[in-house]
């Protein structure tokens, strides 16, 4: 199997690029944020305070069912059989699912589903640990990243678009603050594997950036 690992802070267009690659290419497309939020999710809503009670988001674990359903080629996650993929890109789930994957049980019972799904396909996997941590042999590893503010500015967009009450200073602050708490946690912290290509997309167009990420791919493996 043909496993491509894309790691990056917050914003960098990791998962539209990503899907779209994986889209061109036949490969299945795994955003593991999605995995981080849909707990985060489940424990705000059932009203547990991820930073100040993860011994109750640990036990939350034992009675929790995660799956990953394709419809129409685009991740949908199932959480106790509940599609809930449509409530986990607000502002508070993102500080959520930062605060939730810096705890280790969490980390770890995520872990084997992630390795299961790139073993048994050819996959384009994101995440911020997925060429340090999850999958170290990927064949293909790459860390995208962009200047904070264009960062910020397309999450900003993005949140606009479905309706979202933010300012771009609010966007900006929680994505340094995120991108800060990713990177300095003790478990799996989001860093560029020694082996990983770097590409900075701060002055690339989507289908410029996406082209890049098909041709490194190409290079390696032989795909287009
Ligand atoms: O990628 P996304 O922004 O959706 O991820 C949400 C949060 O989940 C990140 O801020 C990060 O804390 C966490 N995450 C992680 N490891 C991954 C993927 C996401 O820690 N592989």
């Amino acid at each position: 199997m043909i496993n491509v690992a894309i790691d990056g802070p917050a914003g960098a267009g990791k998962s539209t690029i990503a899907r779209k690659v994986a889209a061109d290419l036949g490969y299945m497309y795994i955003d593991t944020g999605a995995m981080y939020r849909s707990l985060a999710y489940k424990a705000i809503t059932g009203g547990i305070s991820i930073s100040d009670e993860p011994m109750r988001v640990i036990s939350m674990l034992d009675d929790t069912a995660l799956d990953i359903k394709y419809i129409g080629g685009t991740q949908h996650m199932l959480c106790d059989g509940s599609d809930i993929t449509d409530y986990i890109r607000t502002p508070e789930v993102s500080a959520g699912a930062s605060a939730i994957a810096a705890i280790p049980e969490v980390r770890a019972w995520l872990l084997q589903s992630q390795r299961s799904l790139a073993s048994d396909n050819n996959c384009l996997m994101d995440g911020r640990d997925i060429g340090t941590v999850v999958l170290p042999f990927a064949n293909i590893k790459i860390f995208l990243t962009a200047s904070a503010e264009a960062r910020a500015k397309r999450r900003y967009d993005e949140l606009i678009l479905k309706g979202e009450d933010v300012t771009f200073e609010d966007v900006l602050s929680d994505m340094i603050k995120r991108d800060n708490n990713d990177s300095t946690r003790a478990c799996a912290p989001l860093k560029q594997a020694d082996d990983a290509i770097l590409v900075d997309t701060s002055d690339l167009s989507f289908d410029e950036s996406v082209a890049k990420i098909k041709n490194i791919i190409a290079d390696k493996v032989g795909d287009k």
